[in-house]
């Protein structure tokens, strides 16, 4: 028996942050792919398909459920729009202890008033990718909403083609968007901004309770967190695709994997996604993007960071002044981490730099290149260098063998620099067997990216970047 432990603590806020609605009611709904690891985590014991599908709301009605759809807006692209849970329903939170508050929602689980002419609908393909990137991204030790299962729902998608639809059941900290505050100052009160601040210090920094101005802690506490998340997607060669400010949460957790990818050969322009023609959210662009993004939570904030607007204005400027420098400082940190450096000085700054600059002439392996410096067995098996990577290499080694020695240095190495990450032909793969009915190269693939700082050479294969014209031509897709 799942013991039915879901709160609704959201629908104490004001009734205009949301639409209590329930998921479509699907004709076949089936199990497809389930995380039992985070099942058990999470306390939920039973292997029953039938009573999962009713935990989950896909099967007979819950009565005493109150599932809704969150209202937001955001900046997409650069433009404000009204926007809110067009198909996603969320069924509830669960809550293992007070610390530790969930919300689960239902991605494709049917339309709502915020649809906006979309089918609220969700493809099998698209929602596989999502639990595939999440799960890589949770063993990568990057904070992220996870994955539950992926339930095929019976019904037929239309897109581009007709496609077998599916719903993705997700779990964050909360959904609570930059895109929420923005509807909160742009459609509802000074009351109702209060209420969702307040609401959303209680639920996830409920230490800042206590700061003489709570919405500017908030503020900052948000913006360090996000600058965090982004110099660890830096960290493994990870590119968003669509960090419009819907997709930012409050909670700094990676989610709406849409059009993301991991990079291959490095290079700072990288972009995956079908519709960023201009590559405003290219890899190289992510920490700049995300600056923009604080700087509309802000913007958001200012009638409570100080009565008078000049001074509210002015507060939120100073905060957002410190930006560049915290950035500089977190990413260098992080960066360094990977040549299994501890400390920081412009020297150490400058071999970063060179060695990326070198990545990109040379045409380099984003995730190999690191790997193999930190570990001679990869390195022996595979790579080949020229003499100005060996001159900079021996630099680097002399460094390190004068300061914290190798072993350390290595340990350190292998705690930053993946050896497996979900590379883009894999998953293609992966997912066209699986919705082919072939699950065997989708298992594989999830099996590597659980473990991924241990190279392990009977998964070598996984470690081989596609051929160049395979990541020419690859395309990512946002609400698919
Ligand atoms: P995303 O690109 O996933 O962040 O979605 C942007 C907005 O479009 C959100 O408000 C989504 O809920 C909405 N949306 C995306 N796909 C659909 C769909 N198939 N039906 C309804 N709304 C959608
Ligand atoms: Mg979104």
């Amino acid at each position: 028996m799942i013991k039915s432990t879901l709160e609704y603590s959201y629908l104490t806020l004001p009734n205009i942050f949301y639409e209590r609605v329930k998921p479509a009611a699907f004709s076949k709904p089936e199990i497809a792919v389930l995380n039992q690891k985070l099942m058990e985590e999470l306390g939920i014991t039973t292997s029953q398909a039938q009573e999962i599908l009713s935990f989950l709301q896909l099967a007979e009605p819950n009565p005493d459920a109150q599932s809704f759809a969150q209202a937001y807006a955001g900046h997409q692209f650069g433009h404000f729009t009204m926007l809110g849970d067009g198909r996603a329903v969320m069924i509830g939170e669960w809550v293992e202890t007070e610390e530790k508050r969930y919300d689960i929602q239902l991605k494709g689980g049917g339309r709502t008033k915020y649809s906006r002419g979309g089918d609220g609908m969700a493809t099998y393909k698209a929602m596989l990718r999502e639990y595939l990137i999440s799960e890589a991204m949770h063993a990568l030790n990057i904070a992220t909403s996870r994955s539950l299962a992926v339930i095929k729902t019976g019904e037929l998608v239309q897109r581009e083609k007709v496609f077998e639809g599916a719903v993705l059941p997700r779990l964050m900290k909360s959904h609570i968007r930059i895109g929420t505050f923005e509807f909160a100052r742009n459609f509802g009160t000074t009351e109702d901004l209060q209420a969702l601040t307040n609401y959303t210090i209680d639920r996830l920094y409920p230490a800042l309770k206590a700061a003489e101005n709570p919405a500017l802690a908030l503020l900052n506490t948000v913006m360090e967190a996000q600058i965090k998340l982004v110099a660890n997607w830096m960290r493994v060669g990870f590119i968003h695709g669509v960090m419009n400010t819907d997709n930012m949460s409050l909670s700094a957790e990676t989610f709406d994997y849409g059009p993301c990818a991991f990079m291959n050969t490095y290079h700072p322009n990288t972009v995956f996604s079908s519709i960023d023609r201009d590559g405003r959210y290219a890899f190289k662009n992510q920490a700049n993007i995300c600056k923009w993004n604080i700087t509309r939570l802000a913007e958001a904030l200012l009638p409570l960071l100080h009565t008078e607007q000049e001074k509210a204005i002015a507060i939120a400027q100073e905060i957002i002044g410190t930006f560049d420098q915290i950035w500089v400082n977190q990413y260098y940190k992080t960066m360094l981490l990977k040549l299994g450096i501890t400390e920081i000085n412009i020297t150490l700054c400058d071999w970063v730099n060179e060695l990326l600059a070198m990545m990109e002439e040379e045409q380099m392996d984003y995730t190999n290149t690191f790997l193999a410096l930190g570990n001679p067995a990869f390195a022996a098996e595979t790579h080949q260098c020229s003499e100005r990577f060996i001159a900079w290499r021996n630099n680097w080694k002399k460094y390190i063998e004068d300061t914290v020695g190798m072993a350390k240095a290595q340990a350190i190495m292998q705690a930053n620099n993946p050896a497996f990450i979900p590379r883009n032909h894999e998953v293609e793969t992966a997912l066209d067997e699986m919705i082919m009915g072939n699950a065997k190269p989708f298992e594989n693939l999830l099996q590597v990216i659980k473990n991924p700082y241990t190279y392990d050479p009977k998964f070598h294969s996984y470690t081989a970047p596609p051929q160049t014209e395979f990541d020419k031509n690859f395309k990512t897709f946002c609400g698919t």
